[in-house]
């Protein structure tokens, strides 16, 4: 089953609060980002509502207030965040933008040695095949044999 997470750049700042602190009431939750984003009470209580009835979060009534916990879990949640990302470009463009991430992203000597520990040991392969659909990468410009070939692909501009 692939997953998919429906979180909005929003919604997200309100998973983070309740995953840094656990349960988390809507005072707590509104303390965090009013001060980081200024958002109003009643903004924070509309993104609570979105994420309970998406069921992200679980609202359970403690004495006279709701207090809010999740079953997703913060690794998880960013895994498939970035899945979804790299589902977004060409298989063969990815080690460019990991070459990018890892060139601006602070880190430690312990961070490098790890990384380059991973490297060391990551299996290759000949070549990475092209998995887009065609139409939405330039791979199909340099290779034949896909469905929009370089000659089908003029014959479809001379058209229109
Ligand atoms: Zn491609």
């Amino acid at each position: 089953m692939s997953e998919v997470l429906n979180i909005s750049e929003a919604e997200w700042e309100v998973m983070r609060v309740v995953w840094a602190n656990g349960e988390s009431t809507s005072q707590q939750i509104a303390l965090v980002l009013n001060g980081k984003r200024g958002w109003s009470q009643s903004t924070i209580k509309t993104l609570i509502g979105r994420l309970t009835s998406k069921g992200y979060l679980q609202a359970r009534k403690d004495a006279r207030r709701f207090v809010y916990t999740t079953h997703l879990e913060e690794p998880e949640s960013l895994k498939l965040e970035v899945e979804g990302l790299l589902g977004r470009i060409c298989s063969r463009k990815k080690p460019n933008l990991l070459a990018y991430l890892i060139e601006n992203i602070p880190m430690t000597a312990e961070d490098r040695a790890m990384l380059m520990d991973v490297l060391q040991n990551k299996q290759v392969v000949a070549e990475v095949p092209c998995d887009c659909y065609p139409g939405q990468c330039t791979c199909h410009l340099h290779a034949s044999g896909t469905i929009l070939s370089n000659h089908s692909y003029e014959e479809n501009t001379h058209e229109n």
